[in-house]
């Protein structure tokens, strides 16, 4: 994710603040403004199947379907209108507005498994963002909701049995999710260097590696 001020939440669409960020974390000129015909069509394909997928994910998706869920629950409701399919530069998959939007960057995915990763990743920023007083600029928050993000989406494969009371992580899946949380805390504007990042997740790793909320709800 891409962490900017936080501000109330409005209809992004309306929010100059976004659209600012959706420039920023796109190279988003106009679809095929700049670009020649081959990029404007490769563009427009992957755009429509960007839309396909996200229907579909917000529809069917069991883990999207279950944040959603969690999310109206907590008084955030996110309207299909505020995930927004757009190009965006090589580095990313993925970004979460506090103002209540998710962008998801239609050239980077190879399958819908990819993109469900990544959109479940960006509602659980979301359900922090709603449920919990977080400063977006402050690395040990940040780092928090990164460890969670990753854990809980599959961007480090959760392994969950469904319905047995049972959660295992296994060692790749924890050192995935580190590597990725610091990753994301690194780039941070507020983060100076590496070990700041890296002590940032450690200070804060026990206590949020093992908050699975709302995913332990059910149980
Ligand atoms: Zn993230």
């Amino acid at each position: 994710m891409d962490p900017v001020s936080s501000e109330p939440p409005v209809d992004p669409s309306e929010s100059r603040a976004f659209q600012r960020w959706l420039r920023k974390a796109g190279k988003v000129t106009g679809i095929g403004l700049t670009a020649d015909e081959k990029d404007h069509d490769r563009e427009e394909v992957q755009h429509r199947r960007c839309e396909k997928w996200k229907t579909e994910l917000l529809n069917y998706s069991p883990s999207v379907v279950f944040m959603l869920k969690h999310l109206n629950l907590s008084g955030c409701p996110v309207p299909p209108s505020n995930v927004v399919c757009a190009p965006c530069d090589r580095t990313r998959s993925g970004g979460f507005h506090p103002a209540g939007a998710i962008i998801l960057c239609q050239g980077h995915f190879g399958d819908k498994k990819h993109m469900e990763d990544t959109l479940t990743h960006e509602l659980v920023h979301m359900y922090d963002h709603c449920k919990f007083n977080v400063d977006w600029r402050n690395l040990r928050h940040h780092a928090c909701s990164e460890i969670r993000a990753n854990s809980l989406s599959g961007d480090c494969r959760f392994m969950r049995e469904v319905g047995r009371g049972f959660v295992s992580f296994s060692k790749q899946h924890q050192a995935c999710v580190r590597r990725r949380a610091i990753l994301s805390v690194r780039a941070n504007p507020m983060c100076s260097d590496e070990a700041a990042a890296e002590r940032a997740v450690n200070e804060v790793w026990e206590s949020c590696f093992n908050d699975t909320r709302p995913f332990d709800e059910i149980y």
